[in-house]
């Protein structure tokens, strides 16, 4: 049997030019995908000063430092679904029924209303964002989507790496980060096939009010733009603030929730997002509903093992432990503006909620550094703090610090920048 094959195999005809050494080329998708914080970051000669310990405050990630932990139940969740051993098979790719029903639960509170059919469970909230782009914007038709600056990158990671453009709207520093309304309409055109919203936002710390989000759906409204809403810092919102879901304002433009555990139950490396569908209009009815349904079928969807914990894992979750992590970021927001806000040359932006706070850097004011890279570059060789710089968000003379670390490590990066910034400023 074997030798019949290698037989055959003979017969086929390699031709001259496939001979010589191997090389391979890579897809046009793997070509055109591009990390832009690892490109940003690694032009940045990293050599902290050996005398003093590094106090990182670049990656998005709460659960580094050890001092922020998955609650109780979020664990024994888990626990109980592999004791269960009934969540080792494939599932659905949209996601089991009950998993998906206990998310429709999680958002309805949030005062929109979800039934489990609305609802595609995905490998993190990336995934559910890399789902949605790839089915509303077409390549092939030159489509391009609308995408916040400053904002997380991912969005154009996605869309370029798929052939789709992207364009930049604007955010206004001095107003909260709210959208420049009149820049957003200026970019649309025939071929605009969406609008990417993150509220509340990375990087800015930004919380929209309904006012505001009202005025960006009449916009949507207007030139019938679907929006595709990152609403992955749901909830995680300073007192004072509001969390408002896109969806619950009922506007009938048809909307794309995307949302995950990642952040607010601090499990980023489990891989667990959602796509939720709102469309009171039935807009998405004819192809879209049917189209997240076929791609989430490329890859069979998210994890079993946390589906099978998700309803215990959304519903059981205590509300201490969710004030514990609004009071810890708050508590580290207050002490890095009040710090920061004692140097000369940058200007810390209070966050509305979020793990992030944006600080402008002066330039002017030091020539030294040619720009906010060479900035961050010395800081880190003096100081042994890292932030990364605006670059990374298309924003530069700005750069984005983490909040989620221990107290003592957060007052002693912020007195380290302090120090910094008056060693360097030019009076
Ligand atoms: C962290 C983050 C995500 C990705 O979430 P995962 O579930 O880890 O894929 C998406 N959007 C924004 C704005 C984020 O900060």
């Amino acid at each position: 049997m074997l030798d019949q094959i290698l037989r055959n195999n003979k017969k086929l005809k390699v031709s001259k030019s496939k001979r010589g050494p191997w090389k391979i080329e890579s897809s046009s998708t793997a070509k055109n995908t591009r990390n832009f914080i690892r490109e940003i970051i690694e032009n940045i000669k990293v050599e902290p000063n050996p005398d003093k310990p590094l106090i990182s405050l670049t990656i998005g990630d709460p659960t580094v430092y050890g001092n922020l932990k998955a609650s109780n139940e979020t664990i024994e969740a888990v626990i109980r679904a592999a004791e269960q051993g009934a969540h080792n098979g494939y599932a659905p790719a949209v996601g089991y029924h009950n998993a998906r029903e206990a998310v429709a639960d999680y958002l309805s509170q949030d005062g929109a209303e979800y039934s489990f059919q609305d609802i595609i469970l995905c490998s993190g909230c990336s995934s559910s964002l890399e789902m949605c782009i790839t089915v509303l914007a077409d390549p092939l038709k030159g489509q391009n989507i609308l995408v916040p600056r400053p904002g997380f990158p991912i969005y154009r990671t996605l869309a370029e790496s798929i052939g789709v453009k992207v364009k930049y709207y604007n955010l206004i520093p001095e107003k909260d980060w709210e959208i420049d309304l009149e820049h957003l309409e200026s970019l649309i055109d025939d071929n605009t096939a969406a609008l990417i919203l993150n509220n509340p936002s990375n990087p800015c710390g930004s919380v929209y009010s309904e006012y505001h989000l009202r005025r960006i759906l009449e916009v949507a409204y207007n030139y019938q733009i679907p929006v595709i809403a990152d609403e992955i810092y749901d909830r995680i919102v300073f007192p004072g603030n509001k969390f408002v879901s896109v969806a619950s304002l009922n506007s009938r433009v048809p909307t794309l929730v995307c949302g995950g555990l990642a952040k607010r139950f601090l499990v980023p490396g489990w891989r667990v997002g959602w796509v939720a569908i709102h469309d009171q209009m039935g807009a998405f009815d004819c192809e879209v509903r049917q189209g997240l349904v076929k791609l989430s079928q490329r890859t069979i969807g998210c994890n079993t093992l946390i589906q099978g914990a998700l309803p215990c894992i959304l519903k059981n979750s205590p509300q201490n432990f969710f004030d514990n992590l609004i009071d810890t970021l708050m508590s580290n927001a207050k002490i890095c503006f009040d710090i920061l806000e004692t140097a000369q040359g940058i200007i810390p932006y209070k966050p509305q909620g979020t793990m992030y706070m944006m600080v402008e850097i002066e330039l002017e004011k030091f020539p030294e550094f040619d720009d906010g890279l060479k900035f961050g570059q010395k800081l880190v060789e003096e100081e042994s703090v890292f932030c990364l710089p605006g670059e990374c968000f298309e924003i530069p003379g700005f750069m984005r610090l983490v909040l989620t670390i221990p107290q003592e490590l957060m007052e002693e990066a912020c007195e380290r920048i302090v120090d910094f910034c008056n060693r360097h400023y030019l009076f």
